[in-house]
């Protein structure tokens, strides 16, 4: 396995996004993943990758609070 970028250096790992093999040189550890520079920057990722705690998990755990303060009121 070689760089995409340097075919004379030994690849570590792989692009999250793109696949291609990279060495330490080119390699760009997020907390993430590893990304090429290219992808690292935003390249041809969408704007705004998908974080924080989903919508269902927020409605679930008001739900669960809701049930948990009746069963205590009643
Ligand atoms: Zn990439
Ligand atoms: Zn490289």
């Amino acid at each position: 396995m070689r760089c995409a970028n340097h075919p004379d250096r030994a690849a570590l790992g792989y692009c999250a996004t793109c696949g291609r093999p990279l060495c330490t040189a080119c390699i760009v550890r997020t907390s993430a993943g590893n990304y090429c520079e290219r992808c690292a920057a935003g390249g041809d990722r969408p704007a705004r990758a998908h974080r924080g705690i989903p919508w269902w998990a927020v409605a679930l755990g008001v739900l669960v609070l809701f049930l948990i303060v009746r069963a205590f009121l009643h």
